[in-house]
């Protein structure tokens, strides 16, 4: 069952398909001594067909029921392997890092730490540690020098800070905006130019005057260059057409944030409606000092946005174009796993949780995104949004995307804040935090605090946006668990 190799190109999946279906009909109208053979048929049918579920409820009215039965638990036997191989494929190799997952091996670990010892006496503390542990944490794949970047990481869903003025920073990837201020530029490009190569240095000798002459020169030039950089940003910058509260950086930003999340709660538009769940649900967020249930519409947003571009590819035979989760994939396309499956394996936080409130919340998403995305209200109960809400809450990350404020300062460690169930407690734990994210793999790093051990790796936004880099503290050797320091 596993690496089956399917046709990738539509007319071949076809072909594929018609051969399978009509082989399985053929071994099935032997009778039940070729069923084994027939399911196994069905399933490679089922593999190509680019609407499985319908093809299962077919199948279901169509074939014997002790057939159907078998296809079922064939199945259900590759979502098991699947599930197995989770953490031995993910995080994607070329990230540098893995992750041992101590809740499903504990035992194993266990096991195999008596076998160790038996070889070797030095392992015995290892076996203690591992059978205290609890969770899944990520370790180094290699050695790494301090200031090494070990990954990058784009997050999953992302948004600004409330009381974050919204025209300073873009709301899809968090990056600080060009003022218009800023870019008055041709009178400050005059200015430049007329700033004069000092000439005071002329009586001393004359190689200090040249030097000097150079630097000066070059400061110009990083000036005059740093000055267009500003007007080509200003000049990318948009906006929100219809509610013009939300600004992004860039066509591209806008392009994919607006998909995801903006289109459904955009408060703009003719109706000034109070009653709207737009205007109600930026009601809630402010009211209740939270952007949790944001997020978790975000997350709907992403994952129906990835997942229709993904469906509408394969239809039409073309490769799935890359998205910012695209780095998750594990190349080995029976082995991908939704972003839905990624969030599953986090750690949840173990606040109760406010259920008015969350039910309150709830109702306006389905209100919101229910029209839009078929099926939402009844696949997204109270539970399981909760179950989502308390996932966001243990491993969002609150930082700053500010560049200019952060490098001034002591701040880079405090700058990142695990963001807590309610959002007043994050508030008081860093002022120069704007943003906060979730990022599947980082997720697994351990805080440094909790662990009561100095942290090994920092958390960068040398891009000065949400893509993150973990960036080495200290040098770390292959096998060393990863741990961030977290306020
Ligand atoms: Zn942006
Ligand atoms: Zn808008």
């Amino acid at each position: 069952m596993e690496g089956l190799d399917v046709p990738q190109r539509p007319e071949e999946r076809e072909a594929y398909f018609m051969k399978e279906v009509s082989a399985g009909e053929a071994v099935c109208a032997q009778g039940e001594k070729g069923y084994e053979q027939a399911a196994k048929h069905f399933y490679h049918a089922l593999k190509v067909y680019p609407n499985p579920i319908e093809l299962v409820l077919i199948y279901q009215r169509t074939i014997p029921e002790q057939l159907f039965t078998i296809i079922m638990a064939m199945m259900a036997q590759e979502v098991k392997i699947k599930k197995e191989k989770y953490y031995e494929v993910f995080p994607p190799s070329d990230m540098n890092v893995y992750v041992k997952d101590f809740n499903a091996k504990n035992k194993t670990s266990a096991a195999e730490g008596k076998k160790k010892k038996k070889d070797t006496k030095e392992e015995e503390p290892t076996q203690e540690v591992e059978e205290v542990k609890k969770g899944a944490f990520l370790f180094a794949g290699k050695d790494f020098k301090q200031g090494d970047v070990i990954y990058t990481e784009e997050c999953v869903v992302s948004s600004l800070l409330p009381g974050v003025d919204a025209a300073s920073f873009c709301a899809g990837c968090a990056t600080v905006l060009v003022t218009k201020e800023q870019v008055a530029i041709e009178d400050k490009v005059k200015e430049v130019e007329k700033e004069e190569v000092s000439e005071e240095t002329l009586e001393k000798d004359g190689e200090k005057i040249e030097e000097v002459q150079e630097t000066e020169a070059v400061i110009k030039g990083e000036k005059l260059q740093q000055l267009k950089k500003d007007q080509e940003k200003y000049d990318n910058q948009t906006q929100c057409p219809v509610c013009k509260e939300v600004f992004y950086c860039s066509s591209k930003c806008r392009d994919e944030h607006y998909p995801q999340i903006h289109q459904y709660v955009c408060t703009g538009g003719e109706s000034s409606d109070e009653s709207r769940p737009e205007k109600k649900f930026a009601q809630l967020l402010s009211s209740n000092n939270t952007i949790i249930p944001y997020l978790v519409g975000m997350f709907f947003g992403t994952l129906l946005d990835i997942e229709t571009t993904k469906e509408k590819s394969l239809a039409m035979g073309v490769s799935t174009p890359t998205n910012k989760l695209s780095y998750l994939s594990t190349g080995n396309k029976s082995l991908d796993f939704t972003v839905w499956e990624h969030l599953e394996r986090l750690s949840s936080s173990e606040k109760s949780s406010d259920s008015a409130s969350d039910a309150e919340a709830l109702s306006l998403i389905n209100a919101l995104f229910g029209s839009k995305i078929a099926g939402l209200s009844e696949f997204v109960n109270l539970e399981r949004y909760v179950m989502i809400k308390e996932k966001l809450a243990a491993n969002c990350f609150a930082f700053s995307t500010n560049l200019a404020e952060s490098s001034d300062s002591e701040k880079s460690e405090t700058s990142v804040a695990k963001i807590c169930d309610s959002f007043k407690s994050l508030e008081s734990s860093g002022s120069s935090a704007n943003a906060v994210a979730l990022y599947i793999v980082s997720s697994y790093i351990s805080s440094a605090s909790e662990a009561k051990v100095p942290s090994n790796v920092d958390f960068k936004f040398l891009d000065g946006n949400t893509k993150l880099s973990l960036v080495a503290k200290s040098d770390i050797s292959k096998d060393d668990q990863l741990f961030v320091g977290i306020v």
